[in-house]
């Protein structure tokens, strides 16, 4: 019999009531291996009730104390890495460096959070007129909710409950429907951290359980990250709703290559950055701008047998593994779909993973390795976002040409230049409308304690939820002005001299 997941509220795991289920699949397999709970409107509520109640003990904990069940779960993440990244990878599909990549990425939020007491001080103004000081606070908001996409079942719950959580409030976490254990397992992990109940309530579902939070009157801000469509839904009902909301939506990452590029090294970064965790990053690289013929022929040597050599597999079959299977069988049709327009369009497909399958996981939605070349701003599989272990060549005569390329498409997510030369590099950083930016790296994700984000259709709204301005997002701030009694009279002020 197949496991049964609910949700996790007011500290205790649940079935939820409503009756409608999901298949949760192992991607390598095909097999179900649980069915996943989609809850109702009311069951939100409750959820939201407890959370309601038990939050302004928490936001009267001081900072130092609720900094502490952060350090505590820093410790219980590192205790029980590897059952976290056995239990991602088997949902996800992903190998187990990259599962623990993803905890570990998360982790580094939850590290930064430790850091709470500071981030969260306010500002004083002595004397700010005779006898007046001015002095401001940040407070929580009360209850608000994250809702995550499936491809960072770890690393985006954390980026969203860390520092909201830790700022003093309560949270509800809508994680993907694909891949809900993990974020059940952190939350118990923050209660074993000893984070009070209430602080952290996991509600699994779809659209029903979504629209239920946009216009719960009680959830104060919401921080979303998916597919741009869902994004930009989310936003227009949450503002509508008087909501704080910011979204991260979808990508189509560029790679400028000059032709100074060191070749090697730039075809070693696009396997990584192009074909890691089969493509299904927000930050992976799916299209590389060369300059100059020459160039692109070189590179496009040096990428081919790169592509073949890649091993596809199941998590399970080793470390030898370079990526796996896509999440589901409509990920995969979706993905051939587009491999196919672009051999309609005209691109040419000089690697071919469209026939791969694995010898050991026969029903598994794997494909292999996809290189295009010669790929042009018309084509399907330039427009949308694949989402697979597919990379496009984009041939372009001159560095304006190359550039123009990514500051023109809808999205502005991640971008990357490689070239030895500095004032290109430091041309690029300056005028590229990408929100990150890398130079001579594969993925410029940043760190944990730096504000990032996506600029155009990658993002919406204007307060973020990540590094330091985090605790702007889930904080409100209140100025005090108060006056106190002192030697000096009022109207007694210091006159300044006049020049004459
Ligand atoms: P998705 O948009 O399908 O789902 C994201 C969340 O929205 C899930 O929790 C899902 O249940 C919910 N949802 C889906 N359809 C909905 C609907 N009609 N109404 C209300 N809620 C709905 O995204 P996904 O497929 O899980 O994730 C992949 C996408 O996320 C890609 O587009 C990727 O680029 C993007 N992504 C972006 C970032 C970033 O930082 N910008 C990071 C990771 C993933």
């Amino acid at each position: 019999m197949v496991e049964k997941i609910g949700n996790l509220i007011a500290g205790k795991r649940v079935e939820s009531l409503s009756g409608r289920y999901c298949d949760v699949f192992n991607p390598a397999s095909g097999e179900i291996i649980a069915k996943l709970s989609l809850s109702s409107a009311p069951e939100l509520a409750i959820a939201v009730e407890n959370a309601k109640y038990a939050q302004p003990a928490w936001a009267a904990t001081n900072p130092q104390r609720r900094a502490r069940v952060m350090m505590n779960f820093v410790q219980l993440l590192n205790r029980d890495m590897d059952q976290l990244a056995q239990a991602l990878s088997k949902e996800h599909g992903k190998t187990i460096a990259d599962a623990k990549g993803d905890i570990i990425r998360g982790l580094e939020v939850a590290e930064f959070c430790i850091g709470a007491p500071h981030l969260l001080k306010g500002e004083f103004t002595e004397g700010a007129g005779t006898n007046i000081d001015i002095h401001s606070l940040r407070q929580p908001l009360g209850v608000v909710a994250g809702i995550t996409p499936f491809n960072f079942p770890a690393m985006i719950p954390m980026w969203k409950f860390c520092p909201a959580i830790v700022a003093g409030n309560a949270f509800i976490l809508k994680p993907s429907e694909r891949a809900p254990t993990v974020p059940l397992m952190l939350a118990e992990l923050m209660l074993e951290a000893g984070l009070p109940t209430g602080i952290l309530n996991v509600v699994n579902g779809d659209k029903e359980v979504v629209d239920a939070i946009l216009d719960h009157e009680d959830i104060m801000a919401i921080g979303f990250v998916g597919s741009t469509p869902i994004a930009e839904y989310i936003y227009t009902r949450g503002c509508a709703n008087a909501k704080r909301v910011q979204c991260f939506g979808s990508a189509k990452n560029h790679m400028i290559i000059m032709p100074d590029a060191d070749l090697d090294q730039t075809a070693d970064a696009l396997i990584g950055a192009g074909y890691g965790a089969a493509g299904e990053r927000c930050m992976a690289i799916s299209v590389a701008v060369v300059v100059g013929e020459e160039t692109a022929n070189a590179l496009v040597e040096k990428l081919i047998p790169r592509v073949k050599a890649l091993k596809i597999g199941s998590y399970d079959e080793g470390e030898h593994i370079d990526f796996g299977p896509l999440i589901t069988k409509q990920a995969r049709e979706k993905v051939l779909g587009l491999v196919n327009s672009g051999v309609e369009q005209g691109a040419k497909l000089v690697v071919d993973g469209r026939d791969f399958s694995s010898q050991s996981h026969k029903d598994g939605y794997f494909i292999g390795g996809c290189l295009f070349d010669y790929v042009s701003v018309d084509m399907d599989i330039y427009s949308e976002e694949i989402f697979g272990p597919v990379l496009c060549i984009m041939r372009a005569k001159d560095y304006e040409e190359a550039i123009s390329i990514p500051m023109e498409n809808q999205y502005g997510n991640g971008v990357s230049i490689y070239t030895r030369d500095g004032d290109t590099a430091r041309d690029f950083v300056s005028r590229i409308n990408v929100g990150m930016v890398g130079v001579n790296v594969p993925i410029p994700v940043p760190l944990a304690y730096y504000t990032f984000g996506g600029w155009k259709k990658s993002g919406f709204g204007d307060l973020n939820q990540h590094g330091p301005d985090a605790f702007k997002f889930y904080t409100r701030t209140k100025t005090v002005t108060s006056r106190w009694p002192s030697g000096i009279k009022e109207g007694a002020e210091f006159t300044i001299p006049t020049m004459s």
